[in-house]
């Protein structure tokens, strides 16, 4: 628009921007308030002719009312245009107190009677309100979904891993032990003769011995042990970094765990195969052994255990090959 613009062009442009559906501010070079359309006092809820002549801040939440008037200062030294969408989380506040965000344009123009900011409002409730409701679905969805993993890797029962991670904890283990060329062991727990206490003492006496247990068990072994319930009453322990006589120990500390601890009907045993992986050299693409292959080595020596007498503790090491 040039300076020199008609009479008749103002007249247009002055009913233009009143008429205008975007709330629309002009401030002199002074930060007062020169001209608001309609829109503008609507938003700010303002009576209609009443914000002219206040200062700009007089729209601001008092916590940026200071700041603010540096800014104007400073764009007023050196006034370059400001399209929207530059500045995110502007706050604006109307005539009854009530704060709301808002995204501020600036235009700069110089008239004969000095420099004034021609400034559009968008009012950002909705957007802001939208984008909220989005990210609480968002979070909402994330929860959901972690639940659900944890549903499809955790026994419902004891709390411990349930089968299928202990599977993958496995894999995984053994992928490193491989790379590292360091030990590792696996237990398998079953306990003793527990058909009978089922038929005895009932399913729900039977299922609070496998929760005890599966307490116990959790308190003894270290905290790098996995822990998962293999099966109705078997428990699997990965150790990493142990070899045959440190499985052998830890087994055999469980083992007595079970055996001392107080139970509520009788006594309760379990019997323990172990089983060791411990590769000789690092290798830098690790073909693992299939852990198929470590979880029944384990099994025959928990076999072992339940022949010769249960309530023991047996390494596949030690099982003489069948002749
Ligand atoms: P063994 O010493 O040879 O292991 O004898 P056992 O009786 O423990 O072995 P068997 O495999 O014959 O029976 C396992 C029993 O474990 C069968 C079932 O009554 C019980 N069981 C398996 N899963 C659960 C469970 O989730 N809850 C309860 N209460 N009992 C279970
Ligand atoms: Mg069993
Ligand atoms: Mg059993």
């Amino acid at each position: 628009m040039s300076a020199d613009l008609g009479r008749d062009e103002q007249e247009i442009y002055r009913v233009a921007v009143e008429a205008s559906p975007s709330p629309t501010l002009v401030a002199d070079a002074n930060g007062i308030i020169a001209l608001a359309n309609r829109e503008a006092e609507r938003l700010f809820g303002w009576a209609p002719g009443t914000m002219a002549g206040h200062p700009i801040e007089a729209l601001l939440p008092d916590d940026i009312r200071t700041p603010h008037i540096a800014n104007r200062e400073r764009f007023a030294a050196d006034p370059v245009g400001r399209p929207m969408g530059q500045q995110r989380d502007l706050r604006a506040q109307r005539r009854d107190g009530t704060v709301f965000p808002v995204e501020v344009g600036l235009n700069p123009v110089t008239t004969s009677r000095g420099r004034y900011v021609i400034c559009a409002v968008v009012d950002l409730t909705e957007r802001k309100l939208a984008e909220q409701r989005l990210a609480e679905q968002a979070s909402m969805l994330e929860q959901a979904n972690r639940k659900l993993t944890e549903l499809a890797t955790t026994d419902s029962l004891t709390s411990l891993w349930n089968r299928r991670a202990f599977l993958e904890q496995l894999d995984i283990r053994l992928e490193q032990s491989v790379r590292s060329a360091r030990p590792m062991s696996v237990l398998i727990l079953d306990v003793d003769h527990f058909k009978p206490y089922n038929d005895q003492y009932g399913h729900l006496a039977g299922d609070e011995v496998l929760r005890a247990a599966a307490r116990l068990l959790r308190r003894r072994a270290r905290r790098s042990d996995f822990l998962g319930r293999i099966g109705g009453e078997e428990f699997g322990v990965i150790l990493d970094e142990a070899d045959r006589v440190g499985a052998v120990r830890v087994a055999e500390h469980l083992r007595q765990a079970v055996e001392v601890a107080q139970w509520p009907r009788r006594s309760i045993t379990v019997s323990i195969g172990a089983a060791t992986v411990q590769f000789p050299n690092a290798v830098p693409r690790p073909e693992s052994p299939p852990r198929s292959q470590l979880l029944s080595l384990a099994d025959q020596a928990l076999y072992y255990s339940k022949e010769h007498g249960r309530n023991r503790v047996t390494h596949v090491a030690d099982v003489s090959a069948p002749h």
